[in-house]
C-alpha cells in the first residue's frame, strides 16, 4: 500500500477546460480542495480490484482499447466522476460506502456511460454556444482551482483566485446547463444498465446507490454532498432509472462470495490506512474475527507502532491465504517502515512474484533494497525500479528510489534525472527544472538521458501552477 503517494495527472489545456466544465455544475467537494496529503491514493490491491470491476464494463462499452484508468481520490465523501476521456475518478469514500462489488460496479458503469456517450465533448459544445464572459471567467477559474488541488497545492495563489472566480457565476451556469445535464445523466444511467446487462451483472447495486442519493434524501438535506452536486437526482431520474434497471434480467443475481470477500478486504484496508484508530476499531471491533476485520486490525496495529504484534497478526493472515500477495506486501511494508529493510526484502520479493510483478510493489521492493545501504543490492534495485517505472510512470516513489540507487552507484547524471522526474510527478516544477538542467550538464548532448532531461526543462507548467 502506497497510500502516501501522489499521482500527478497531466491534463492538457483542453482537459483543464473539460474538468472545469464538469465541475461547473459539479463543484468539487470541499474535502478535495482543503485536504492535506496527496490528491490521489495508490494501492496495488485496490487498483487491481477496480481494474477487474471496470474491465468487462469497458469492453461492453467498446472502450477497452482506450486504456482508461480508474484513479482513487483521497477523499472520504462519496463521489465518482469523469473529467477527461481516459480516467474515471473515484473517491475512496465511494469504495468504503459501497457494501457490495455490484454497488460500486454500478457507479463505474454509469461513469463509463458518460465516457461512451462522449458527454464531456458534448458539454463543451453546449458551453461554446452558451459562451459569455462570465462563463469563460468561471471556467478558467475552476480550471485553475482544479489544477491547484490536483497538484496537491491548494494554497497557491491561482487556486485561490479560481475559488473566488467560481463563486459568482456558478448559479448562472448551473441553470444554463442543468436541463442538458439531466439528459446526460439519464443517458449515462441507460448506458450503464446496458453495460451491466451485456456483462451479465445486476443493475440493483446501481439503482440502490442512486436511490440513496435522491434529491429528497438525507444527503440532499445536508445540501453539500459532492455526488449529488455532480449527479443531480431528481425523483424523475430515479423513477426512470427504476424502470430501466428493472429491465435488467440479472436483478437478483448476487455477487460471487470470493469477489465479495476481496471487496470487503479492500474496504477494511482503506479504513485501516485512512481512518482514525478509534474509527477503525469501531467498524471492526476486536470481537470480529472475520478475515477483513483481522486485516484491518493488523494494519492498524502496524500503523500505530506495534511492529512485533502486527507481524504476528500478518503471519496469521498469511497462514489463512498463503498466496495472497497483499499480505506479503503488508509484511514487507511494516518491516520497511519499522526500520528493518533487510527483513522486508524476502516478503516483498514474494509479493512481487504472487502479484505478477505489480509495479507499485516492485517500487516497495526497490525501496527496501536501497534502504539496506548494501551496495550488493544496487544493481538489482536499479533493474527492478526501471522495470517498475516503465509500466507505472506516474508514481514518484519509483523515481525517488531510482535516484538513490544511482547516487549510490556514483551515476550522478541518472540520479539527477530520476530526481527531476520524481519532482515533476509531485508537481514541483521548479525543482524538476533545476535538477533536469543539472542532469543535462552531466549527460553527453543528444543521449537518451539528455533528451529526457531536456523534455523536463522545456515542460510547461500546468495551468494554475506557479511558473517560477
Ligand atoms: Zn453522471
Amino acid at each position: 500500500m502506497l497510500f502516501r503517494q501522489a499521482l500527478r495527472t497531466k491534463p492538457s489545456k483542453l482537459t483543464a477546460v473539460m474538468t472545469a466544465a464538469a465541475l461547473a455544475i459539479a463543484p468539487m467537494s470541499s474535502a478535495l480542495a482543503q485536504q492535506k496529503g496527496p490528491p490521489t491514493l495508490r494501492d496495488a490491491e485496490t487498483e487491481q480490484l477496480l481494474r477487474e470491476y471496470t474491465r468487462p464494463i469497458l469492453r461492453a462499452a467498446k472502450l477497452e482499447k482506450q486504456n482508461i484508468q480508474v484513479v482513487i481520490i483521497n477523499d472520504s465523501a462519496f463521489n465518482a466522476f469523469v473529467a477527461d476521456g481516459r480516467r474515471i475518478f473515484v473517491n475512496y469514500g465511494a469504495i468504503m460506502q459501497s457494501e457490495t462489488p455490484n454497488q460500486i460496479i454500478g457507479v463505474l458503469a454509469h461513469e463509463t456511460g458518460h465516457l461512451a456517450g462522449g458527454h464531456l465533448a458534448k458539454l463543451r459544445e453546449q458551453l461554446a454556444q452558451a459562451q459569455t464572459q462570465m462563463i469563460i471567467a468561471m471556467l478558467l477559474g475552476a480550471g485553475a482551482m482544479v489544477a491547484g488541488a490536483r497538484s496537491g497545492n491548494a494554497n497557491n495563489g491561482l487556486a485561490n483566485a479560481g475559488a473566488a472566480a467560481v463563486a459568482g457565476p456558478q448559479e448562472m451556469i448551473r441553470r444554463t446547463l442543468i436541463s442538458y445535464q439531466r439528459q446526460q445523466e439519464e443517458n449515462a444511467d441507460r448506458a450503464g444498465v446496458k453495460f451491466l446487462t451485456a456483462t451479465g451483472q445486476s443493475a440493483k447495486g446501481m439503482y440502490d446507490t442512486f436511490k440513496r442519493f435522491t434529491n429528497d434524501s438525507l444527503f440532499a438535506a445536508r445540501g453539500s454532498d459532492p455526488y449529488l452536486m455532480s449527479h443531480p437526482m431528481p425523483s424523475e431520474r430515479v423513477a426512470a432509472l427504476e424502470e430501466i434497471a428493472h429491465s435488467n434480467p440479472y436483478w437478483d443475481k448476487k455477487d460471487d462470495p470470493a469477489l465479495q470477500l476481496r471487496h470487503d478486504m479492500v474496504r477494511a484496508k482503506v479504513s485501516a490506512f485512512m481512518e482514525r484508530q478509534d474509527t477503525v476499531y469501531r467498524r471492526y471491533p476486536l470481537s470480529n474475527d472475520s478475515l477483513p476485520a483481522r486485516y484491518a486490525h493488523a494494519i492498524a496495529t502496524y500503523r500505530h507502532g506495534d511492529l512485533r504484534s502486527a507481524l504476528a497478526q500478518i503471519d496469521a493472515l498469511i497462514q489463512t491465504q498463503p498466496s495472497n500477495p497483499y499480505f506479503f506486501e503488508l509484511r514487507g511494508q511494516a518491516l520497511l517502515e519499522g526500520g528493518k529493510p533487510a527483513e522486508a526484502i524476502a516478503p516483498l520479493r514474494k509479493a512481487v512474484t504472487l502479484s505478477n510483478n505489480s509495479p507499485l510493489i516492485e517500487m516497495l521492493l526497490g525501496q527496501a533494497l536501497v534502504a539496506t545501504d548494501n551496495k550488493a543490492y544496487t544493481e538489482e534495485a536499479i533493474t527492478i525500479l526501471r522495470a517498475a517505472v516503465a509500466r507505472e510512470s506516474e508514481a514518484p516513489l519509483g523515481y525517488t528510489q531510482l535516484a538513490m540507487a544511482y547516487g549510490r552507484k556514483g551515476d550522478y547524471a541518472q540520479a539527477d534525472l530520476a530526481s527531476a522526474q520524481a519532482a515533476f510527478l509531485r508537481g514541483d516544477n521548479k525543482t524538476a527544472r533545476e535538477l533536469a538542467s543539472r542532469a543535462k550538464t552531466r549527460f553527453a548532448v543528444g543521449t537518451p538521458g539528455w533528451v529526457k532531461a531536456d523534455d523536463i526543462v522545456a515542460a510547461k507548467p500546468l495551468p494554475g501552477q506557479s511558473s517560477n
